[in-house]
């Protein structure tokens, strides 16, 4: 795949676009003024494998608070302005390491440039966050709908403003809660903006159908090489966004390293219960770090032959299935130990590597 050229921007020291690899973040649900909550989720965050985090920033108090989380947090803050401009100020000032706002809702030039004038002192990037469900009035009324071109001139209006200010740090993104708008906007998007991309779903669901809907949108970009960063939105622990996002970029091939599982849908044919064998051959692998494909068979009539590019796997049988690694059995074991045979197979291998 060839990735789409962007310019590259540094939050904290994560780099993004310009080749660097695709980024996940997500967004704390704390209040942010809580310090010691709000660190502790960062934390969490940081251990799943989020490489960057956002905190709402609603009011003063949240702003003075970035400077202490700053210090203390393991991550690259952003700051997620809405509304008031002087709450940007104030976030760069403590400590922000980028600065999102809403083109929508920021208010006059004379206060975007405040903004930008702030973060080009402290050499932090500004993301512009174009979101369909709060575009300006007027773009409304010339398109008659939140359509993708209207998300890409309301881009373009802050880009070209910000510009204008000498201001040129930007990342962008352009989110719906529609799927086919946001792989369209984003679409015009790349092929417009020397910028990189930050991908999203916007209030995209709970845990399972927030997950459709980002792996459909995001995998659809991801794939023709767009997107530089992504976040994964669901109404769920935002830890479950890191997963997600982190799966998604595996899926697409922008993310080496950990097991991928792939197992059969089973059918009248399978000797285990399968359901329960993959899960816990995944939950036991969970913290494995060799970038090896792992399979999970419902019997030995197809599975070995059908699983063969997997690096190691097992087939169920009636009472006895096999072990199998690079395509070749290594070995018979009764039903039930078939799960702990296979782990503990690829967990010797993983002392020698
Ligand atoms: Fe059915 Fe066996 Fe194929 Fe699984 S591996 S889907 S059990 S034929």
């Amino acid at each position: 795949m060839t990735r789409a050229e962007t310019r590259r921007i540094y939050v904290g020291g994560v780099p993004i676009g310009g080749g660097a690899p695709v980024t996940v973040q997500s967004m704390c649900n704390t209040k942010t003024e809580d310090v010691p909550a709000t660190l502790a989720q960062i934390e969490r965050l940081r251990e799943a494998g989020c490489d960057i985090v956002r905190l709402a920033v609603p009011n003063m108090e949240a702003a003075r608070s970035l400077g202490e989380i700053k210090e203390k947090a393991g991550l690259p803050i952003v700051a997620d302005i809405h509304f008031d401009y002087r709450l940007a100020i104030e976030a760069a000032a403590a400590g922000a390491d980028k600065i999102r706002i809403n083109p929508g809702n920021i208010g006059s030039p004379e206060k975007v440039r405040a903004v930008a004038d702030a973060c080009r002192a402290r050499n932090i990037p500004i993301r512009v966050g174009v979101n369909s469900g709060s575009l300006e009035k007027d773009l409304l009324l010339k398109y008659g709908a939140p359509t993708a071109k209207a998300m890409v001139e309301s881009a373009r209006r802050h880009i070209e403003l910000l510009n204008s200010f000498d201001f040129d740090d930007i990342c962008l993104s352009l989110k719906a809660s529609s799927v086919p708008l946001t792989v369209e906007a984003n679409l015009l998007a790349a092929r417009e903006f020397p910028y990189p991309l930050h991908l999203g779903i916007t209030e995209a669901g709970t845990a399972y159908s927030g997950l459709v809907q980002s792996a459909v949108g995001l995998g659809a970009l991801l794939c023709q090489g767009i997107g530089d960063t992504i976040r994964v939105s669901l109404t769920a622990d935002p830890v479950e966004e890191v997963r997600a996002g982190i799966a998604i970029l595996k899926a697409a091939g922008l993310r080496k390293g950990g097991v991928r599982l792939i197992s059969c849908p089973s059918c009248g044919r399978c000797g285990i219960d399968l359901i329960r064998t993959a899960e816990e051959v995944e939950a036991m692998l969970a913290g494995c770090p060799r970038d090896i494909t792992v399979a999970v068979m419902g019997c030995v009539v197809n599975g070995p032959g059908e699983a063969r590019e997997a690096d190691y796997g097992l087939a169920g049988g009636q009472g006895v299935g096999v072990l199998f690694k690079k395509g070749r059995v290594v070995g018979k074991i009764p039903s039930e130990k078939l799960a702990q045979a296979l782990v503990e197979l690829i967990k010797q291998d993983d002392a020698k590597s």
